[in-house]
């Protein structure tokens, strides 16, 4: 009875599932790509950056040359092309305006590593969201962010733009920004369409510097850079970029396995898969294509939809499908792909933005959100005598270093939108907060980082000797980093190292803050300082959040989303290395190293005999002002098989002075596998809200699919055996507990 039942109930599930009607946006393609002309489907994948009113670009878009445009800001001049486009192009499709609003477009938050450092989904999505209201008040409907290249090389200017090291971290946040971006639907006015880029590897590259050759294993490939992008994937993306890099000696832009057997093939994609600048052209210099006509049909059968300014396919796809070279099935795809954009972000229906009576620049509400993110995302890494937050008893302060009041600086990397005027620096800030309980000295001492001119160091000391305090801002100015910004030695630039040791020789207490675009080799510094926040380029609410932080009304929460080296030589250096065969256990330091020792063994180990084999500070590390305690590790079962969960819980216990928050991190190990596998791997994380003498239960539950990784047979497979998890308060410490995989 009960079988005929369920018969009949899937006989009715598949007649309904025959009938069901084609997705209504693709027959309006379908419709529209009967009726284009090749050379019009052609138009629709070539993306040209502005040139406001030009008679140039009226004339192509008028011909249904053009199918999106980069960088064009004035709304009226974006209204009026679009309004060519709909009303004077033979198919009347709309344009989408596009822009790198990368953290922020007016309002700017804290660059996308900071963002990664408040371990904050929450916030990171609602700062998005801000930066998406923003720009699309300009007719803005396409950002190319996030950008969630895995970062494992702090010489790579890039790493500002990353969301760091970790496969899941960088997962996580780049689905927050997605969402943030994307909003509720697409086709609100304040969306703009997401864009994971830049597909991929391109932080594999070599020796940091930027463009530069990557070379990554298959397995490599998916099981470090590719998650990110297939989260993003799962969390609706609407657009992918190509990168830069060649990929084991085969540029991205033409590239058929990344973009076709990955990206369509096996996660099914449906979104606009658009070229880097002018990044199909470059697959000349690449040495990869003969010219221009070459590369274009190298892109299209790769797999890349759209042109951004090489002008390789309106110049040379038209002739390539008349040879047979590529087909027009192929120009179809990119066609249907780029239309099914711009049906999903409402352009047909709404293609024009109205100019709001007041922009929604700076509100209110964004200021304070881009304070607490700038708040969260500022790492305590020293706090020697607990000198943080500074009591009431101080009198006065002295507020040195170059970037204390640096307006355009603290912006960080990628924010042409940007107004340095809006930035409220730390000095501004510490002067505001202070007003007149406690005096304010300042002293730049060095005018900018790279400053070598050392007379103001003197200065500076002496404004210093006249405080309690002194609060000391450096960093890297934000031309330090960002694309093609890589620098070979990631030390403080310019005087500073001289400027902070000068300080310490004052005998005050000296807190530095460090805001920069990357991790910075400061293990000197460190050691002179009394306490050290490193802030990252904070946005244009940095200063507050930094006073906040200094003067205990916010208590650090920031958690490294990247190492930090003591050397540049020990790059890369990422906590979820493998464990080679002669780990380092007994360490002998150079200095240490008997004069005339010829050639004594050293403990036959692997490490470095002038760095050792640790970090300056571990990936996940960061400090509060309270102090947290880990207690009672329990997981729910021994044994874990195939399909089911087990829970991992601990108890936290906020034994410090403070009401903070904390960041619970889940790592788990496979000991024992086919192929070698990482020390630790982060799997969840949580950051809770923990009362001063407050305990709270959190929970982390594993399934048996995150225990999976490449195998040698290219098959993602968990193994079984034995695991170990963490919950713990970075990546390096905690205590494991243990179960079995069947
Ligand atoms: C960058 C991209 C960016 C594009 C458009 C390129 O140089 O690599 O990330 O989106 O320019 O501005």
């Amino acid at each position: 009875m009960f079988q005929k039942k369920l018969f009949i109930i899937l006989l009715v599930v598949s007649l309904v599932g025959c009938t069901k009607t084609k997705d209504p946006i693709e027959s309006k393609i379908d419709a529209l790509l009967s009726q284009m002309t090749l050379q019009e489907k052609i138009g629709q994948m070539n993306q040209l950056t502005g040139t406001g009113l030009s008679k140039d670009m009226l004339g192509q878009i008028k011909a249904g040359k053009v199918g999106s445009i980069l960088n064009e800001l004035d709304l009226k001049t974006t209204n009026e092309l679009q309004r060519l486009a709909v009303k004077e192009s033979r198919m009347g499709i709309p344009l989408i305006f596009a822009r790198d609003v990368i953290h922020g477009f007016k309002t700017i938050f804290p660059i996308p590593l900071g963002q990664a450092a408040t371990w904050n989904t929450h916030l990171v999505e609602s700062g998005a969201r801000v930066a998406a209201v923003e720009a699309t008040s300009t007719g803005i409907r396409w950002t190319f962010a996030p950008m969630i290249d895995i970062a494992r090389d702090p010489r790579w200017g890039r790493i500002a733009e990353s969301c760091g090291e970790d496969p899941y971290l960088t997962s996580q946040m780049g689905a927050a920004m997605i969402k943030g971006f994307q909003g509720e639907k697409l086709s609100d006015p304040t969306s703009m369409a997401a864009c994971a880029k830049h597909f991929a590897g391109y932080g594999a590259t070599e020796s940091g510097k930027d463009y530069n050759t990557t070379w990554i294993p298959e397995l490599l490939l998916r099981d470090v850079y590719l998650p990110p992008f297939k989260t993003a994937v799962d969390a609706g993306v609407a657009s992918f970029m190509c990168s830069f890099n060649d990929i084991n000696g085969v540029p991205s832009s033409g590239n058929k396995f990344l973009n076709r057997q990955i990206l369509r093939k096996e996660w099914n994609y449906s979104g606009v898969l658009v070229s880097d600048w002018a990044s199909i052209e470059q697959m000349i210099k690449h040495g990869v294509c003969a010219d221009l006509k070459d590369a274009s049909r190298k892109a299209i059968q790769g797999g890349v939809d759209m042109d951004m300014m090489s002008y390789a396919y309106i110049r040379h796809a038209e002739e390539l499908v008349k040879s047979g070279a590529v087909s027009e099935k192929q120009i179809d795809e990119a066609v249907r792909n780029i239309l099914r954009l711009k049906f999903r972000l409402g352009l047909f229906d709404h293609p024009y933005m109205k100019e709001p009576a007041k922009m929604p620049f700076y509100s209110e509400d964004a200021l304070r959100k881009a304070k607490q993110t700038a708040i969260e995302s500022a790492v305590l890494l020293k706090n020697d005598k607990d000198i943080l937050p500074l009591t009431h008893d101080i009198k006065s302060v002295a507020v040195i270093g170059p970037l204390s009041d640096a307006p355009a600086d603290q912006l960080g990397t990628w924010c042409f939108d940007a107004e340095p005027s809006h930035s409220i620096t730390p000095l501004k800030a510490i002067q505001q907060l202070c007003g007149s309980k406690v005096k304010v000295i300042s002293e730049m001492g060095l005018t900018y980082s790279r400053d070598t001119n050392t007379p103001g160091i003197a200065k500076a000391v002496r404004a210093a000797s006249k405080a309690d305090v002194i609060l000391l801002f450096v960093g890297e100015e934000a031309v330090l980093s960002g694309e093609a910004h890589c620098r070979a030695d990631i030390c403080l630039p310019g005087a500073q190292p001289e400027l902070v040791a000068a300080l310490k020789n004052t005998g005050k207490p000296v807190v530095m803050v460090v805001m920069a675009g990357r991790p910075l080799t400061i293990g000197k510094e460190v050691s002179e300082a009394d306490a050290v926040l490193y802030a990252f380029h904070g946005g244009t609410m940095a200063g507050p959040a930094l006073a906040d932080l200094i003067f205990g009304n916010a208590v650090p929460s920031g958690k490294l989303p990247v190492t930090l080296p003591r050397m540049v030589g020990q790059v890369p250096i990422y906590y979820a290395h493998k464990m080679t065969g002669r780990p380092a256990e007994k360490i002998v330091m150079i200095d240490n190293i008997p004069v005339g020792a010829g050639q004594t063994s050293l403990g036959n180990t692997s490490y470095h005999l002038d760095a050792g084999d640790s970090p300056l500070f571990p990936f996940g590390f960061g400090l509060s002002y309270s102090k947290f305690n880990y207690t009672d590790v329990k997981i729910s079962k021994k044994e874990l098989s195939d399909g089911q969960t087990l829970q991992v819980t601990c108890n936290i216990t906020n034994t410090g002075k403070y009401d903070a928050d904390e960041v619970a991190q889940f790592y788990v190990r496979d000991l024992v596998a086919s192929l070698a596998r990482p020390v630790r791997e982060l799997k969840g994380f949580q950051k809770i809200h923990l009362r001063t003498g407050e305990t709270k239960t959190v929970t982390f539950t594993l399934d048996s699919d995150q225990l999976a990784f490449w195998n040698a047979e290219l098959v993602k497979k968990a193994e079984p055996g034995n695991f170990q998890v963490w919950i713990s308060s970075d990546s390096q410490t905690g205590k494991p507990a243990t179960f079995k995989y069947l």
